[in-house]
């Protein structure tokens, strides 16, 4: 197979970038690659107001709705006090959020992507990829090879830009994620619940068909000495959460770890290839940000290969690079405030760094 542009993962920047590439520059081939069949459950269920204009640029809003996926009118956090505040959408100009099935959202997101024309490509996992006279010449597990003039990594963490393309990354934190699923029949308000303590916080989110994902977020190393991947450890600590630890009971799977720390490529973009969504850049799940991001990462991608594509003009990749940037620096200025809202442990190591008067600066020049 033989494209213009390559576009390796279906999440919502992939599929973002692919349905806004063939609405506006519809005489480019496209290939959406995807390496599952959206069967497993994916992280990130609670979609902002701030993604709904996204949605409706593309063209999607309706079918969305029409999934019936549950609106959330807010969240509710216990972070700089032990007692639980509501933070209500209802002063958002752009209405309420949803609380998302989140395969089901991105399979729509990247099933309408081929009724616009893309080709999508599900259970091919890309294993390699190399510059070719062209382009490049990308290799899938399943034996397949595609040729196109253009790549996109919308890989989410697998980020494969850093072995094909050399880009490196910036990594501010390592935020790890350790969530279990959770069966529950309580019919609770779907708002995401956020429990803020000694060496981290915890969340818990309802999913449709009465389940619960229930998460600690903390730094690797001090995830190492809470031995949270031991699930009685896991537990043991989960039941001291004074909010968190009464919903959550009927634990039904294993602990999940998932890296979610705070990073972004030192270049997004090169002459051709881009980066788009968490591959581009990743913004800590406190920020309920990272799949409104990767829509509109991936619908500002769709502007820069066009223009390259048909024009030659490459001054779009380099105004997306630029933006990625910025985006990035003023995140983690917020993500600062955010966290120096919570002053309740500032001796711990994942609070005082989180609260670092030079962290903005200092971290934003980190590079491994
Ligand atoms: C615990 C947790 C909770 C979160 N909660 C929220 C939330 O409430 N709200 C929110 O907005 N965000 C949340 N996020 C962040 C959100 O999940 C991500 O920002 C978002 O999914 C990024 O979208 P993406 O399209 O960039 O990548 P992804 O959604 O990760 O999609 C990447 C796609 O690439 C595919 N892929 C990977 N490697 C290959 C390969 N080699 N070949 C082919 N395909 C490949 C994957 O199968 C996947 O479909 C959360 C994250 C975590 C970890």
């Amino acid at each position: 197979m033989r494209v213009d542009v390559a576009i390796i993962g279906a999440g919502p920047a992939g599929s973002a970038c692919a349905i806004a590439l063939r609405r506006r520059m519809p005489s480019l081939s496209v290939a959406l690659i995807e390496a599952s069949h959206f069967d497993t459950p994916r992280a990130g269920e609670t979609l902002s107001p701030a993604a709904r204009p996204l949605l409706e640029h593309l063209g999607v809003f309706d079918t969305f709705r029409a999934a019936g996926h549950a609106e959330v009118h807010g969240t509710t956090a216990s972070w700089g006090d032990a007692s639980p505040h509501d933070n209500d959408y209802i002063f958002h100009a752009r209405g309420p959020g949803w609380h998302l099935d989140r395969a089901r959202f991105d399979a729509m997101l990247a099933e309408h992507s081929a009724t616009l024309g893309a080709t999508l490509l599900l259970g091919s996992a890309v294993s390699e990829a190399n510059r070719s006279d062209d382009g490049w010449l990308i290799d899938l597990a399943n034996g397949r090879t595609i040729a196109a003039r253009f790549l996109a990594d919308a890989t989410g963490n697998a980020a494969i830009v850093r072995r094909f393309c050399g880009a490196r990354n910036v990594v501010v934190d390592h935020l790890v994620s350790f969530g279990r699923f959770f069966d529950d029949d309580t019919n609770a308000d779907p708002r995401t619940i956020v429990e803020a303590f000694a060496d981290g916080w915890w969340y818990t989110a309802a999913l449709p068909g009465k389940r619960r994902f229930v998460a600690c977020m903390t730094d690797s190393n001090v995830a190492r000495r809470l031995h949270l991947r031991d699930a009685e450890c896991w537990t043991r600590l989960l039941e001291t959460m004074p909010i968190t630890g009464g919903i959550a009971r009927h634990a039904s799977g294993p602990i999940v770890a998932r890296a979610c720390g705070s990073q972004r490529l030192e270049s997004a973009a090169g002459s051709d290839w881009i980066a788009a969504g968490d591959a581009a850049s990743r913004f800590d799940p406190l920020s309920s940000q990272g799949i409104t991001k990767a829509l509109r990462s991936g619908v500002f991608a769709s502007y820069a290969i066009g223009d390259q594509l048909t024009t030659g003009d490459n001054s779009g990749l380099r105004r997306y690079d630029r933006f990625i940037h910025s985006e990035f620096i003023h995140y983690l200025r917020t993500r600062k405030e955010v966290y120096r809202g919570e002053q309740r442990w500032p001796q711990n190591q994942f609070w005082s760094e989180r609260c670092s008067v030079e962290s903005v600066h200092s971290q934003s020049t980190i590079a491994t």
